[in-house]
């Protein structure tokens, strides 16, 4: 076994990782971007080197750079987690020149799996079914839409060398191809470098459900059970569970017989999972899973896999990766229970799901394990007082919940997520607690279009009074300075008190007539008594708690599944915004201008497309609020505009006047 291991990777999977190796004995160099230098697995790891600036292109995805670090440390081996250099042929190679062990598949392995073109011919001469469509080399425009008429709409355009979910979009019918086909390439090239796309029949009522399989130096090839992860937005994972809900043993076999064939076609080695679109629009059955394709890594699902079989997937690619055979034969693998996992994320849900990077203030998180198999476990890299950087993805952690059975785990998880807190970022906590709470999920009936067809889970419920009246309290305990609810004697002080407190909630504010009497504080018929991370609160003789953080002038409030933000409105920001919001197009994150649509003087429609913004290696339609006149154009294409940066103005709306 290896003494001594350099991790390329950062946050939640770094973390992991070195958590497996402090069990085993073995010693850790992490590396770091400048963004980094703080981070949690900086500071788990036993050593730490430092391997360039924030953008990842310039730290975590030189190759060069951390391999010389692994040589200057004398680690033994490379252990790549997922993402960033974790499926790049040309880095493993290099690793194993170098005369480091790579913690995965044979170059040779990845290259095959790593175009989904190839990978689908590949699959096809295996005898693994595969979904219809074209992966040719011709990428004529022309020819491709005539393709897609022959497979007939809807069909799914993906850029080849694409990968959670990005150059991927679904046609519905022809006249849109050819947009499509052009906002794909551009995707595919901006985020890898490769403007190649396929056509895919879309499969309707679709479910994703992967297969984990892991292969060893002596040729042996296994499966781990499959895991479910059709809940989805914008083609993204953001539940998984293992096994799939009612999936026959049949199908089990089938599917995982079908991916031991995919792995051993490439001659796989290490922990790979092998992704199937399957027919959801019934009970599932043995003719309707298709190849999709294969990820030659570790997932960021995992643990899932690991919680039903109880094996330590990241100690077996150590073990593997060392030399030695896999532990278990097939029929020993275990199948205990039910996981279920929640990503969980630095996004504005309401907002399209936009991430949402920030100083992460305060956390609260639920008794649980961390890294390691529970009931209950928390897998995160990062600390209250960290930072979510807009550099790399937006994900915060995962929770994961183990039950005997899915409605145990189910229920895990939600408890779990309720006791869940962050304030300054927004994440999709909320999102996932409603989500989990739906009655489709709750039954199993899970496709990948459930969440598109629930925009009311992305609806911000509006604050309620009691919501109201704890933020005022919140703030009345900072403006009236002394903090007299600190100071048991001072309260007798502000007895019959009444203060008038401006509250601001999104773009709404209200002056909250708080009275104080002793320690407590009114609204109305609300009573809210400070507590302990929050305050108490009583309305018509009901009592409930509502954790409260408070961060300068802004108030978050915790409230079960209900996460609000209010601030103390700034008495000097005077409106000078003499501009309403239909006016103006504002950036709604940092990025860069992909592509302009209009110019000055153009007249545009409500929802017509304004300009493309490239954020996080994703494209953002920017689009019209309302029918009006383009004035002025504040960007000009590959320009980076930072948040909140005027872009586009509008001629000031005028009544319509009866002629
Ligand atoms: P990526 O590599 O970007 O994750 P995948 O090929 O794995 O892309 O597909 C991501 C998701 O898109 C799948 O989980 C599924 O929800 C959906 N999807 C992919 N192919 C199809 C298809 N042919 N029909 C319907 N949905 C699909």
């Amino acid at each position: 076994m290896f003494s001594r291991i350099l991790i390329a990777n950062r946050g939640e999977i770094a973390c992991r990782i070195i958590a497996t190796c402090q069990r085993m004995g073995i010693e850790t160099v992490a590396v770091y971007s400048d963004a980094d230098r703080m981070a949690l697995h900086v500071d788990m790891a036993d050593h730490a080197v430092h391997i360039g600036p924030a953008e990842a292109a310039q730290s975590y995805l030189q190759g060069d750079r951390i391999i010389a670090a692994a040589l200057a440390t004398r680690a033994q081996a490379i252990h790549p987690g997922y993402g960033f250099l974790s499926e790049n042929p040309e880095f493993a190679e290099a690793v194993g020149v170098a005369g480091l062990v790579f913690i995965g598949p044979t170059p040779a392995a990845i290259r095959a799996m790593g175009l989904k073109d190839a990978a689908k011919a590949l699959m096809v001469s295996a005898g693994v079914p595969v979904v219809p469509g074209y992966h040719g080399s011709d990428q004529d425009p022309d020819l491709l839409a005539a393709e897609a008429d022959k497979i007939g709409y809807p069909v799914l355009i993906k850029a080849r060398a694409g990968g959670g979910g990005k150059g991927m979009r679904l046609v519905s019918q022809p006249s849109e191809f050819k947009t499509s086909f052009e906002s794909a390439c551009r995707e595919g090239n901006a985020s890898f470098g490769d403007p190649h796309c396929l056509i895919e029949k879309y499969v309707n009522h679709p479910r994703h459900i992967e297969v984990q399989v892991f292969g060893d130096t002596q040729g042996n090839v296994i499966h781990l059970n499959e895991r479910d992860c059709s809940l989805q937005r914008r083609h993204q994972k953001v539940i998984e569970e293992s096994p799939a809900p009612d999936m026959p043993p049949v199908l089990r076999q089938a599917m995982g017989q079908a991916a031991v064939e995919a792995a051993k076609a490439i001659g796989y080695c290490g922990a790979g999972t092998v992704e199937f679109i399957v027919d959801g629009s019934g009970p599932l059955h043995e003719g309707g899973f298709w190849f999709m394709e294969m990820n030659t890594r570790l997932q960021v699902e995992h643990p899932v896999t690991e919680a039903v079989t109880g094996v330590d997937l990241v100690e077996w690619q150590l073990r593997v990766a060392a030399g030695a055979p896999l532990p278990l034969t097939q029929d020993e693998v275990p199948l205990r229970g039910h996981a279920v996992e929640a990503r969980i994320y630095a996004e504005d849900v309401a907002k399209g799901f936009l991430p949402a990077a920030g100083p992460l203030k305060a956390m609260d998180e639920p008794a649980a394990s961390r890294f390691e198999q529970g009931t209950l476990r928390i897998d995160t890299g990062v600390r209250a007082g960290d930072e979510i950087s807009p550099h790399y993805d937006p994900m915060i952690g995962k929770l994961i919940a183990h039950g005997p059975d899915r409605t145990a785990a189910l229920a895990q998880l939600r408890a779990g997520l309720s006791v869940m807190g962050y304030a300054g970022v927004t994440t999709n906590r909320d999102f996932l607690i409603h989500l989990l709470g739906l009655a489709d999920v709750q039954s199993g009936a899970v496709q990948t279009g459930l969440i598109a067809q629930n925009p009311q889970l992305q609806d911000n419920a509006k604050p309620e009074p009691a919501h109201w009246a704890v933020a005022a309290a919140a703030i009345a305990r900072r403006q009236i300075g002394r903090d007299p609810f600190d100071r048991l004697h001072g309260f007798a002080l502000w007895g019959g008190m009444v203060q008038s407190i401006p509250v601001t909630w999104r773009d709404e504010t209200s002056h909250m007539d708080l009275r104080f009497d002793a320690a407590d504080m009114w609204f109305d018929e609300i009573m809210v008594s400070p507590v302990a991370g929050g305050f108490q609160v009583t309305e018509f003789g009901r009592t409930r708690r509502i954790r409260a953080y408070r961060f300068g002038r802004d108030v978050t409030l915790v409230d079960g599944a209900r996460t609000l933000d209010f601030s103390q409105p700034d008495p000097l920001a005077v409106a000078a915004d003499g501009v309403g919001q239909m006016d103006h197009v504002l950036a709604p994150m940092t990025g860069v201008i992909r592509h302009l649509a209009v110019v000055p003087g153009q007249h545009v429609a409500q929802g017509d497309t304004l300009m493309i913004l490239e954020a996080m290696k994703m494209e953002h339609r920017l689009v019209a609020p309302r029918n009006a006149v383009v004035t002025s154009v504040l960007a000009v294409e590959d320009q980076q505009v930072a948040d909140a940066s005027l872009l586009v103005t509008f001629e000031a709306e005028i009544e319509a006047a009866d002629v």
